[in-house]
């Protein structure tokens, strides 16, 4: 017998109440029951039940004193209501059968253990009766209690047929890898190896579903390197795959940027749970491989990777269908702007050099900052207590130089409209010439940051110009 949890016994009943009187079997099944075991908490309760599932949730409904109103999808013969900061789906038993070109099913109305038998992973089959002779039972017909227990992801039927029907459950299976850090049984992982191809079937937005649950756990690495040693991540994220591998010449080496890349994501995610900052750490280094040279007497260098690997930025998200706006010249930023703070040594930390670097970060430089921090993973421990150091002098500084001259979201003092009236120009390159001026003085500290100074200075520069 399970145990039901205090707070969901009430609701659970009423819908146990509601099948009763329908006379469906009906049973928790999913990731409810597999999240019970694990002691994880779940909102999302999913009931199958012998019979429609439409039907069961339009009448346990009744039961409930507040809840929403039941959303019907006849396309998927399911139905969902919430109450309180629950959310019941419900769904009738089904048989599942697949064509080759889609993962679009032939569905026909079944027995549990033919609903049992379409799930995912054996950890995600489990059922608990919700039926009056037996209410509270596990009904485990796959052992996915004990792969629970020795926290294993095995597809219930032959993994073959289980990922070639639906590819997607192969980006779900490392998914769960890595939210739940198990791992993937030999068969399973062999298999998703070997059908691999057919994740093109698969559109782009349910990838990027599964990658970003991926990239929001813990440890992301464990996913990527389980995307990469099945090959998946070569099929959808080549260029991240490109990172992979060392070139030597002349016994010089470089790291292996992929290997590293995931290190700086793994130490991202201790400091920031931000989606939009772990993708900044998954793309930081990404045009490495394409601006990767040897140079006789230097050894490898990267010239430029900051500039061409946020030009990369677009394209990636475009595919990945992320969001094109804030977001994604947010991570743009970040990896335009990733050297810049460590990049400054004792010599050169001077208060300009601050200055443009709190300009240019604007809003977004704690942000950078987090991303700095992760990036420092060098195997030379010199190397890394320099760049702690650095790191730590910079930070300080920013603190002062914002304290003093607030330079997030700063816009200089002098407008164009001011210089278009004091000057009676219309909009011209001249207003651009006299504006930049203006800025950069502040910048580089020649005036300071202040309305009258920079007046001087504009009625100065436009002297200059003959104005
Ligand atoms: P999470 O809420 O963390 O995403 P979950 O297991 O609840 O985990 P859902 O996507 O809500 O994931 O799916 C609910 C249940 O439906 C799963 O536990 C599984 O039994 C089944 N399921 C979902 N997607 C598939 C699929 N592609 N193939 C087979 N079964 C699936």
């Amino acid at each position: 017998m399970v145990n039901i949890p205090n707070i969901h016994q009430q609701p659970i009943q009423i819908i146990a109440k509601a099948a009763q009187k329908l006379g469906y079997p009906t049973y928790l099944i999913g990731g409810y029951v597999r999240d019970l075991h694990l002691r994880r908490a779940c909102k999302d309760i999913d009931i199958v039940c012998v019979g429609s599932g439409i039907h069961l949730a339009k009448t346990a409904v009744r039961g409930f004193r507040q809840a929403s109103k039941v959303s019907v999808f006849r396309n998927f013969g399911t139905a969902m209501f919430r109450a309180g900061d629950l959310e019941f789906e419900f769904v009738g038993a089904r048989k599942e059968s697949y064509q080759r070109h889609s993962r679009k099913p032939i569905v026909e109305d079944g027995t549990l253990e033919d609903d049992q038998n379409r799930r995912d992973f054996t950890i995600n089959a489990l059922a608990i009766s919700l039926n009056a002779e037996d209410f509270g039972k596990l009904v485990d017909p796959f052992n996915g209690l004990s792969d629970l227990k020795n926290r294993i992801i095995r597809t219930p039927l032959d993994p073959d047929i289980t990922f070639s029907d639906d590819p997607l459950r192969m980006m779900r299976a490392i998914r769960f890898a890595t939210q739940l850090n198990f791992h993937i049984e030999d068969e399973t992982f062999e298999a998703i190896a070997r059908n691999k191809d057919r994740i093109k079937i698969i559109s782009a937005e349910r990838i990027t579903t599964e990658l970003n649950k991926i990239i929001l756990a813990k440890n992301p690495s464990i996913g990527f390197k389980l995307l990469f040693k099945t090959g998946l991540l070569q099929l959808i994220f080549p260029e991240m795959a490109r990172l992979q591998g060392v070139d030597i010449v002349n016994n010089i080496g470089h790291k292996d940027n992929f290997y590293h890349t995931l290190q700086v994501l793994d130490n991202l995610c201790a400091t920031s749970d931000d989606l939009w900052l772990r993708w900044g750490a998954i793309l930081h280094d990404i045009a490495k491989p394409p601006t990767k040279r040897f140079e006789e007497g230097i050894g490898w260098t990267f010239y430029g990777h900051e500039v061409v690997g946020a030009r990369m930025v677009p394209r990636i998200f475009r595919r990945f269908k992320l969001p094109m706006g804030d977001q994604m010249k947010f991570v743009q930023k970040m990896v335009a702007l990733h050297l810049r703070p460590i990049s400054l040594t004792s010599e050169n930390i001077t208060d300009s050099a601050i200055r443009r670097l709190l300009f240019d970060a604007g809003d977004d430089i704690d942000d950078l900052m987090l991303l700095c921090q992760a990036d420092i993973t060098s195997k030379n421990e010199a190397k890394v207590k320099r760049f702690l150091r650095n790191y730590e002098i910079v930070k300080q500084k920013l603190k002062e130089v914002e304290e003093k001259d607030r330079l997030r979201n700063w816009q200089p003092p002098i407008s164009g409209e001011i210089i278009m009236e004091t000057f009676a120009i219309q909009p011209s390159r001249t207003v651009g010439i006299i504006k930049t001026a203006i800025r950069e003085a502040i910048l580089d500290g020649d005036i300071p940051n202040e309305y009258d100074a920079a007046y001087a200075f504009m009625l100065e520069k436009g002297k200059e110009l003959g104005l």
